[in-house]
């Protein structure tokens, strides 16, 4: 095995892992667990969206959020924005970089944000170039990279050409997410080999989910072939919507423990990661059960 001996991991729990959970968890448990967060070591915390209220209630409090933690200077404080309005409160509060989403399947890019692919990219490009303006950092996620749950399998031209659009936009890193949790090692394999075919690997971050118990193997995929960034949240945070009750993203907490023990240096300490995760738990039922698996192994 060939590994990047420094990996760096990006906690999207406070945004996509609230996102997907039922559970309303209050702006002041979010505030101290952003705060927790900030202390890992962790470089990276992705904290809220700021898509129109009424389609994440869990989120609505992101400008609240994003005014009352503590900023670390050594951390990227990044944030989910859907369009001009959303970049207009985002900078407001003085978010670090901004992330912008889109589905590589036509079908649920359509549910997702009720637009197609061609309607959704002016919009995005329109963010882009205002945020590139302002300064901000600026990520790009593409979803269902890996599969549809209405489509099936993504092409690869599909997702390459998304690829194409979002870079030539000035998106600096994409962030390329197995939505549903369907890739297997072999298919990261030959998506992660044609994206390094035409971009360069510092330009891509890996998003996977653990709905089916393969993400781990997946970033050792992606690792063996270069890859050094990997989006998870602590505890698993953010079921599956289209699988009741599988498991959501990447747990940070399993990928620091093989991560670690394999002497990859990630810069976070997993102890302090566990205290923010048993901190949350108390907030979301579905982490608790997360912790409970850790704390009796
Ligand atoms: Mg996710």
């Amino acid at each position: 095995m060939n590994f990047p001996p420094e990996v760096t991991i990006k906690e999207v729990g406070p945004r996509d892992g609230l996102q997907n959970e039922r559970t309303v968890v209050p702006l002041d448990a979010k505030v101290e667990w952003i705060n927790l967060l900030s202390e890992t070591g962790m470089s990276y915390i992705e904290i809220s969206s700021f898509v129109r209220p009424e389609w994440i209630p869990q989120l609505k409090d992101a400008t609240e959020v994003a005014k009352r933690i503590k900023r670390d200077p050594n951390v990227t404080y990044a944030a989910l924005v859907p369009n001009q309005r959303g970049l207009e409160r985002a900078l407001e509060v003085d978010i670090d970089e901004v992330c912008v989403f889109i589905s590589a399947s036509e079908t649920h890019n359509l549910k997702n944000v009720n637009k197609t692919i061609a309607d959704t990219i002016p919009i995005i490009d329109k963010v882009a170039n205002e945020a590139v303006q302002n300064r901000k950092q600026l990520r790009g996620y593409i979803s269902t990279v890996f599969g549809c749950p209405y489509e099936g399998e993504t092409s690869i031209d599909q997702v390459l050409f998304i690829c194409d659009k979002l870079l030539e936009m000035g998106v600096q890193e994409l962030s390329i997410g197995d939505t549903i949790g369907v890739a297997d090692p072999l298919h990261v394999e030959n998506v992660t080999k044609a994206l390094l075919n035409h971009f360069p690997k510092d330009r891509i971050a890996m998003h996977f989910h653990d709905t089916r118990g393969t993400a781990l193997a997946n970033v050792i995929t992606a690792m063996n072939l270069g890859i050094s960034k990997f989006d998870s949240t602590v505890g698993g945070l953010g079921g599956c919507p289209y699988a009741k009750g599988a498991s959501g993203n990447l747990a940070t907490e399993d990928l620091l423990y093989m991560l670690h023990r394999m002497g990859v240096h990630t810069g976070i300490n997993s102890e302090k990661v566990s205290e923010a995760a048993t901190y949350i738990s108390q907030h979301v039922p579905a982490l608790s059960s997360h912790q409970m698996k850790l704390l009796n192994s």
